[in-house]
């Protein structure tokens, strides 16, 4: 059996008497995706940002390549590798996508920006930041301020920034919210061309892209883990159906 790469035990984030959630419990494998759903006010962002770091959990703990990370600050986490989206630098309005991407690889690897250096000059970052941008699609815009860049193409950029960075494992927060249809398409074949380098934990309210892209499926109801298990197992569950997807095919 394949050991986690990340893992939590038992955690719980409350704001007062609020339980957010309630006693998580996950086991994710190097090289899956696996995907969070569940009704809207589940905990799913809250339970990312435990796991990024942005937020520090009440009890329960956060195992991250074997090392206990609960209570290490967000760019602790990130420095190892546990990278949720845009986190590691926004996007800077009159920089070039190229300049964003290289941006981005170099806060991963330096706790202060070399500004002093010219970055383009800064080998191994623009190689990173090249197959970032190739791997999303938007090379040929590498020169395009990003103040001029359309919604969707953000969105890749963000995605972009955060592949510069070199993560082992990526948190993403509804990359295809607000996005047209095909602007969504391109992100999911994206993610279908990454799975498997990396491991992606993804929140998606999209159903056809959950089920077109992840390995396993965790369902989160009111904080707490309902069940996790793969596409079909999630399919054929009936208290899943009945709780959360309903009647709606899928
Ligand atoms: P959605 O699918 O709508 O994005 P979600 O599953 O991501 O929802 P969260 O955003 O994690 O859910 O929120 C879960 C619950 O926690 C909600 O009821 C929300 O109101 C509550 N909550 C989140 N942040 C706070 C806070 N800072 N203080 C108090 N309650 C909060």
């Amino acid at each position: 059996m394949k050991t986690s790469l990340l893992r939590t035990e038992s955690l719980v984030k409350r704001y007062g008497g609020i339980l957010v959630t309630d006693g998580v419990s996950l086991d994710i494998r190097p090289g899956e995706l696996h995907a969070i759903i569940g009704p809207n006010g589940a905990g799913k962002t809250t339970l990312i940002n435990q796991l990024s770091g942005e937020l520090l959990s009440n009890d329960g703990k956060v195992i991250f390549s074997d090392i206990d990370v609960t209570a290490l600050p967000i760019h602790r986490r990130a420095q190892m590798g546990l990278l949720r989206s845009y986190q590691i630098t926004s996007i800077f309005e009159e920089f070039t996508v190229q300049e964003n991407a290289v941006l981005s690889a170099m806060g991963a690897k330096e706790h202060a920006f070399r500004f002093w250096q010219p970055m383009l000059q800064r080998k191994e970052l623009v190689r990173a930041a090249h197959d970032a941008l190739q791997a999303t699609s938007l090379i040929c815009r590498k020169n395009v301020p990003a103040k001029d860049l359309g919604y969707g193409e953000r969105r890749q950029l963000e995605l972009a920034m955060a592949l510069a960075a070199q993560p082992k494992f990526l948190l993403l927060d509804e990359p295809m919210a607000g996005m047209s249809v095909q602007e969504s398409d391109a992100v999911v074949s994206l993610l279908k061309r990454l799975k498997g380098r990396y491991s992606i934990l993804l929140i998606e309210h999209d159903m056809d892209a959950v089920f077109a892209l992840a390995d396993r499926i965790t369902v989160l109801v009111y904080g707490k883990v309902m069940f996790s298990g793969t596409p079909e197992e999630i399919r054929n569950h009936p208290e899943v159906r009945a709780v959360y997807l309903g009647e709606e095919e899928i």
